[in-house]
Parts: C-alpha cells; sequence; structure tokens
C-alpha cells in the first residue's frame, strides 16, 4: 500500500518533487509557507543545466514548457575588473545550445505550478515542528495551529530548513560574503546607454574585496548583485541606511568609489529594491544518520554557496527521491535510504566545488583568477 508523503516547501526542489511522483502515480501534498502564488516575487534568473535542472524537468514531462521559458541570450557574459577592463566577453549565436540558459525563478515556479493539480499545494502552511508517531511517520504542525500526518516527510524548505534539525544538528554558517540585491526596472526605456553596457545576459565587474554583478531579467528588469567580502555583523556596522533607501544607493555607490564609472552608474539608477543577503552554507559533505520518516532535499540538505549549481541540484534530488520511492511506495525507508546516499555522494564534490569558486573570486586577484576558469573551462 502506498504510504502518504507530505513535502515541505514549494520551491524549485519541493514542486519538482510533487511532478515526479504525481507522473508515476504518487501522491503527496506539499506545505507552502506563502499564502498564494501571488504572494512574493520569486527572485532573479537561475541558470539550468543540461545533466541536473534540465534533465528533472525532461523526466518531468515539461521539457516544452521548459523551452518556452529557456533564454538562450541569457548566457551572454561580460568580465570586468574594477577599472572597466573588458577581462572576457561571451556572446552566445543564435543556434548556440542551451548548455545553461537562464530561465526567471517566477517562470519556473509557475511552470511546476500548473503541471500540478490545484490541491497538490497548500498555501499558508508554515512548518514549525514535527512530532513523531506510534504508529510511525509524524504529526505536522503549522504556525497557525493547524495540523497534518504522514508517513514520510520531505524537507525541501531551504536554507534556513525548519525541517533540517529532525535529522541533523548541522545549522548554515556565514562564510565572509555579504550580497546587496537592488534593481533597475525596464532598463531598455529607462537607460538605454546603462542597458548597453550590461547587454542580454551578465555583466561582472570584480575588484578588491567586492564585486558588481548585473543580471538581464525576462521581465527587462536589470537585478544587481553587490558583493561584499565582509563579517557576517557588516550590514550593522557599515553605516549603509539600508531601510531608506534613496541615502542607501548614494552610500553604497560611494563603497565602489574610484571604481569604472558604469559600476556606480548602474547603483544609483536602481528603484527601491535594496534587500540584504548575508551568504551562509553548510558544511561541506553533511550527512546524517537515516532517520525514520523524515528526508532532505535542496538547500535544505545541502546549502552551497551561490554559484550556479543549487537549484540544479536541488531539482536533480527532487528527481532521484522519485524515482525512488516511485519503484517502491510502500517502502519508503528503502527509498530514502538509496536517494540519501546518492544525494551524499553527488552532491558532496559539487558544494566543494561552489566553495573552490567562492574562494577564488574573493581573492585579492579575484578577476584574474575567474578569467583562468571560464577560459579554461
Ligand atoms: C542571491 C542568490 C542567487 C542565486 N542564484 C542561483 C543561480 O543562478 N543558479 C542556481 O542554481 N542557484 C542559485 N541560487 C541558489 C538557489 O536559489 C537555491 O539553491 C534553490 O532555490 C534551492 O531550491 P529549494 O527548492 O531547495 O529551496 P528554495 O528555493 O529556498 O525553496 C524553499 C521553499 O520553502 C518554503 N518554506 C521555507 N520555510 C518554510 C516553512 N517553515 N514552512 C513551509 N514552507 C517553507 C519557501 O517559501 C520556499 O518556497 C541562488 C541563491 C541566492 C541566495
Amino acid at each position: 500500500m502506498s504510504k502518504s508523503i507530505a513535502i515541505v516547501g514549494g520551491g524549485p526542489g519541493g514542486l519538482t518533487l510533487a511532478r515526479v511522483l504525481r507522473l508515476h502515480g504518487v501522491d503527496a501534498v506539499v506545505y507552502e509557507r506563502e499564502p498564494s502564488r501571488a504572494a512574493r516575487g520569486q527572485g532573479g534568473m537561475l541558470d539550468l543545466h543540461v545533466d541536473s535542472g534540465q534533465r528533472a524537468l525532461r523526466e518531468a514531462g515539461l521539457e516544452a514548457e521548459f523551452h518556452a521559458i529557456a533564454r538562450r541570450e541569457g548566457q551572454d557574459m561580460r568580465l570586468l575588473d574594477h577599472t572597466g577592463a573588458l577581462l572576457l566577453q561571451e556572446d552566445t549565436p543564435d543556434d548556440a545550445p542551451l548548455a545553461r540558459p537562464e530561465v526567471d525563478r517566477a517562470d519556473l515556479r509557475d511552470v511546476l505550478l500548473d503541471s500540478l493539480p490545484e490541491d497538490a499545494v497548500v498555501w499558508g502552511r508554515a512548518f514549525r515542528n514535527a512530532t513523531p508517531r506510534p504508529e510511525g511517520g509524524h504529526t505536522l504542525h503549522f504556525a497557525d495551529g493547524s495540523t497534518a500526518v504522514c508517513d514520510l516527510l520531505v524537507g525541501a524548505d531551504g536554507a534556513n530548513s525548519r525541517v533540517r534539525p529532525l535529522v541533523t544538528d548541522a545549522r548554515p554558517f556565514h562564510y565572509g560574503v555579504n550580497y546587496v540585491e537592488m534593481a533597475i526596472p525596464d532598463i531598455d526605456r529607462a537607460h538605454p546607454e546603462l542597458a548597453t553596457v550590461v547587454g542580454r545576459g551578465t555583466y561582472w565587474v570584480m575588484g578588491p574585496g567586492q564585486s558588481l554583478s548585473a543580471q538581464r531579467n525576462g521581465d527587462g528588469r536589470v537585478r544587481l548583485y553587490l558583493g561584499f567580502h565582509t563579517p557576517a555583523d557588516w550590514f550593522a556596522t557599515c553605516g549603509v541606511p539600508f531601510d531608506d533607501p534613496a541615502r542607501a544607493r548614494p552610500a553604497l555607490a560611494e563603497l565602489f568609489a574610484g571604481w569604472a564609472p558604469d559600476v556606480t552608474a548602474l547603483i544609483r539608477a536602481c528603484d527601491d529594491t535594496v534587500i540584504q543577503r548575508p551568504l551562509t552554507m553548510l558544511p561541506v559533505g553533511l550527512t546524517w544518520p537515516a532517520t525514520p520518516g523524515v528526508t532532505l532535499i535542496g538547500d535544505a540538505a545541502h546549502l552551497m554557496p551561490p554559484v550556479g549549481e543549487g537549484v540544479n541540484m536541488a531539482m536533480l534530488d527532487a528527481l532521484e527521491l522519485a524515482l525512488a520511492l516511485a519503484a517502491d511506495p510502500g517502502d519508503p525507508a528503502a527509498a530514502v535510504a538509496r536517494h540519501e546516499k546518492e544525494m551524499f555522494e553527488r552532491t558532496a564534490p559539487v558544494a566543494e566545488m561552489c566553495l573552490r569558486i567562492t574562494e577564488m573570486m574573493t581573492a585579492p586577484d579575484g578577476a584574474q583568477a575567474m578569467l583562468r576558469f571560464f577560459t579554461g573551462r
């Protein structure tokens, strides 16, 4: 007899898992803390790789939908040093393969949600904790006081997972990088000269101790990530008035004084989006002992520095777990054991690589190191 499956978190990992399970005749319910699918902007772009994120969508029967949202030209890249010297420019030909196309996070979520029946996702359920049931499985407790029961609980609830403590004491730690996210809406109309600077994909400027990356989104917006190689308390100590965007913009631009003028012009052209993003990661190679009735996927399991692998690993975790569960729906423990072994072995080297790339980016000669990395690919 099939066992009931609860997935906490309706991000790319949780929704891919629900979709692939349904495709194989296994029902699962996703509990998502956001109140509705329209509740929150989903943020920026994600590049989906052929053997991981794209494979998960293919095996989820969503290849045509993927092609409809994939932005081939989003693969374009410009790498500069802080003086404005162009170190590398990669322009994507119109017939280039879709190796790492960018998709809008919101488009990806819509594709996955549209592939599920309405009742597969229960909105407005912020998971708090779970208590084991004497007959097996767990009772889930949500912030609104409601409860649900399941035989298998899958934590797909991201970086600050509340399911994670059921299997491990490990916590994400700050690794000395802070991002400030900003945005320039409708750049082609509002700032055509800056639109030309950024181009169709990612514009990346790296200098000592900090960086700026600007990325064109599908909706005509350019999203900026200002990166600072600073400790966890930097947001409180740096003197930037983050709660007042009109004053934060010039203060942030001032931190890039002496850099190429395009860099400060981009910061000054931003709207009132100023989001503080301290970056954290889980220990590389984290594992946990098999825990009856619970497992994790995605950032909940292996949060890594954001250099283009996180969503791909989350979706591949989802695919592998769904296939394991579908192969043996009556024995989720065996499926979970297979999934965890495969996930631990696959993601540890990827997390290690992400950490190495981050160390390269934050080294004093980060721009040159990244140039060597890209040209050596
Ligand atoms: C600035 C930045 C840029 C990035 N860029 C890239 C990139 O270019 N490429 C890439 O591959 N990765 C990128 N990543 C990483 C990527 O976003 C994550 O790896 C990916 O989203 C993980 O998917 P997930 O489904 O595991 O978790 P998430 O996407 O975090 O989804 C978790 C879901 O769970 C929900 N949730 C959380 N807590 C609860 C709760 N208590 N109860 C119920 N629901 C809950 C959340 O609302 C969310 O919907 C980036 C990350 C950051 C921070």
